[in-house]
């Protein structure tokens, strides 16, 4: 049984220096063969217990098993090419070295199956395992074979949807699927978006998520966010169109962002992963801090619909800091839950 106002994370962590260079995205791995095996599931371990002892309710192995959210999935696929990467301009905003598409996408064989397996035996807690979401599969390579970012969306949600029935059926509680393109591309979000979502999710027996956000705390994420003025607004085109969806939850970017927050209101009928810490800083939150979000949150979602969670992954983070923010992720929450107990 979950408590009042359970808390969760949006995806990734920081992982421990032995295993990838610190505070740097798609770091590549320092061990290989079995030691890296063994390495990859002492890191769950680890990030488990910090999330235990900070008091998160769903828990997820913090991607410790993957260099990318998005590559460290597509290079498990055939049909792309990670040798010979080309540079795009990717969401609209930056250039990255992105793999490129060059025949039918396919699944040789399910991706996280053992990592699901190993997380779900290795808590008592409830648990997430986070997925790239189709869309932003398609932003982040090159496509020299389809001819179409919708088309090549379909058969990413085709190949997702496979992979979350499975996770489901070895236990996860919670998939999430991340599409921060989403923030970025509202005609495509609304032609086709929405749909390769549910395509992804169609069938899969366990609560379904989606990520939405504005990025990592890296410096062309940070320039652009000062290009989008006073206001934040980029969510009251898309969660009209979730509210609709056969999405269960959304995870939202709130903590230190322009967002306005009301506009939460507009995910009426779904849960609702309020974002009560800024990953975009290395200040540590106060479990205050996060407190004044979840109170706020609380005047536009009811409370048994609100998850506190962090506003995006954390693996560009120090692990000190990382885990200070979770611990006041936890504290916070109880702060308000037990507001709500004594005031009830
Ligand atoms: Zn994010």
């Amino acid at each position: 049984m979950l408590p009042l106002l359970p808390t969760t994370i949006a995806g990734s962590l920081p992982k421990p220096s032995w295993l990838a260079e610190p505070e740097k995205l798609w770091a590549p791995w320092k061990l290989e063969g079995e030691a890296l095996a063994e390495g990859k599931r002492d890191a769950v371990r680890l990030v488990l217990a910090l999330q235990e002892k900070a008091g998160i309710d769903i828990v997820s192995d913090g991607e410790q098993t993957r260099r990318h959210f998005v590559n460290g999935y597509m290079e498990k696929l055939e049909g792309i090419d990670f040798q010979n990467l080309k540079t795009v301009r990717i969401r609209n905003r930056y250039d990255a070295n992105v793999p490129r598409v060059v025949g039918p996408v396919a699944r040789p064989k399910p991706v996280h199956s053992d990592d699901a397996r190993f997380l779900r035996a290795a808590t008592m807690r409830a648990i997430k395992f986070t997925l790239p979401g189709p869309m932003t599969m398609v932003d982040t390579l090159f496509d020299e074979h389809y001819g179409s970012r919708e088309k090549l969306a379909f058969a990413f949600a085709e190949i997702l949807n496979q992979e979350a029935r499975e996770l489901a059926a070895l236990g996860v509680d919670v998939v999430q699927f991340d599409e921060p393109a989403f923030n970025v591309y509202f005609d495509e979000v609304r032609d086709w978006g929405i749909a390769a979502l549910e395509r992804a999710r169609a069938g899969v027996t366990c609560k379904t998520a989606g990520h939405i956000c504005y990025g990592y705390g890296i410096e062309a994420n940070i320039v652009w966010k000062k290009s989008l003025g006073n206001e934040w607004r980029q969510y009251e085109q898309t969660f009209p169109l979730l509210a609709k969806s056969s999405i269960d939850q959304v995870s939202l970017e709130c903590a230190n962002s322009r967002v306005p927050i009301g506009l939460i209101a507009l995910l009426e009928g779904k849960d609702v992963l309020v974002g009560a810490i800024d990953v975009a800083t290395k200040r540590v939150e106060t479990p205050e801090d996060v407190a004044k979000v979840i109170r706020e949150a609380l005047k536009h979602v009811p409370r048994d619909r609100l998850y506190p969670c962090t506003n995006c992954g954390m693996v560009p983070l120090p692990r000190e800091v990382a885990a200070g923010k979770l611990a006041a992720l936890g504290a916070g929450a109880a702060l308000v839950r037990a507001e709500l107990v004594s005031g009830s």
